[in-house]
């Protein structure tokens, strides 16, 4: 019997077995010339009675109940051996069970579903960025090459000058490389951290003056409020967080305040980790945008942003890097007053 005929001839053998079941009472009546009575009416009654409901147990069984549990067991069985253990126990509320799960399962496969439209949205963004990054260096490439072709190779006033701009580019376009490389390294977890025991207050000093050079050329002073003999001892991957301290500290000269620019390294401790806070009083980050500044490419100021050499995945790096350690990283900031980056460490 086909599902689609199910309801109509389920209807026909229940109609027919108390049809029939009726026809056969009346039937004996008439053979053996019995009298219409009270007892007779009532063996009547209970006979009909019986007869429809094992004809209605019965097809609502076979018809409606086993093909629900069917279905309702290849839910279960994508929902995990709990659901189906609740369907032995909860045998007469079928149709109530299969309801929820139904409901549950479209709630999370539309969740799924809106999971991957966004993560499809995000990758088609993101190829677009990738591609639109890599054009601008090429296409420069491509002028300053053909103009040296075009004669520019033996004009001395042009030749060194554009053969530099070119060696510009390529650097512009390895930066970008180098750091998807890396991005996509976290993300696929095939970077391995090597962690060990060392000195915050002691890394940082070293990424200040490592950066020191720079932070004078756009008058900016580097202040670590800490004692330099206090030690801070922390557990994580030296190398990677200095990439991250020379990024934020980086990022807070690059954005800093041009005249008299002043960049705060605080530590904080707290019971497990010490909170490490990098300050700037530069032009800040308006507030819409910060939900999105971890982001790879995004940008406040783009023109700004690659005037300074950035590739725009800094911060999406220090992220990664950051939560890699299972640790956080947070920004909060004021348009025209600064900004402040803050990260734990797990104490040693
Ligand atoms: P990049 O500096 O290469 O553009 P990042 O990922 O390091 O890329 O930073 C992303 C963006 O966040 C920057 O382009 C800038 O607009 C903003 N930003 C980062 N740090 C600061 C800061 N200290 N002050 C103001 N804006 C900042």
């Amino acid at each position: 019997m086909s599902i689609k005929h199910a309801p109509r001839n389920v209807a026909l053998l229940n109609a027919a077995v108390i049809t029939l079941t009726f026809l056969s009472i009346y039937g004996v009546m008439v053979l053996t010339g019995m009298q219409l009575n009270a007892g007779f009416l009532f063996l009547t009654a209970v006979i009909l009675f019986t007869a429809a409901y094992i004809s209605v147990y019965y097809s609502l069984n076979r018809f409606i109940y086993n093909r629900l549990k069917v279905i309702y067991k290849t839910i279960g069985k994508w929902h995990g051996t709990q659901r189906r253990q609740q369907t032995d126990n909860n045998q007469d509320d079928i149709l109530g069970m299969v309801n929820q799960v139904v409901l549950e399962w479209h709630d999370e496969q539309q969740q799924k579903i809106d999971e991957l439209q966004k993560m499809e949205a995000y990758r088609r963004e993101f190829l677009g960025n990738v591609s639109h990054e890599l054009k601008t260096p090429i296409f420069n490439i491509q002028g300053y090459i053909l103009s040296l072709l075009d004669g520019g190779l033996k004009d001395e006033k042009i030749n060194k000058k554009f053969l530099k701009k070119t060696a510009k580019s390529v650097d512009r376009m390895i930066a970008i490389v180098q750091d998807l490389e890396e991005i996509s390294k976290f993300e696929s977890g095939v970077l391995n951290l090597n962690e060990s025991v060392f000195d915050i207050n002691e890394l940082t000093r070293e990424v200040a003056e490592f950066l020191e050079v720079k932070a004078e050329k756009n008058n900016t002073e580097i202040v670590i409020k800490e004692p330099e003999n206090r030690k801070l001892k922390v557990m994580a991957d030296k190398v990677r967080i200095r990439q991250v301290l020379v990024n934020l500290v980086d990022n807070a000269i690059n954005y800093g305040k041009p005249e008299n620019g002043r960049i705060v390294i605080s530590f904080y401790d707290f019971h497990d980790n010490i909170l490490v806070e990098v300050s700037d009083n530069g032009i800040g980050i308006p507030e819409v945008f910060l939900p999105r500044i971890f982001e790879r490419f995004f940008r406040v100021d783009k023109s700004r942003s690659r005037e300074k050499g950035g590739t725009g995945l800094g911060l999406a790096i220090v992220k990664h890097i950051i939560e890699a350690h299972r640790q956080s990283i947070t920004v909060r900031s004021k348009p025209g007053k600064g900004t402040t980056f803050s990260f734990t460490l797990k104490k040693a």
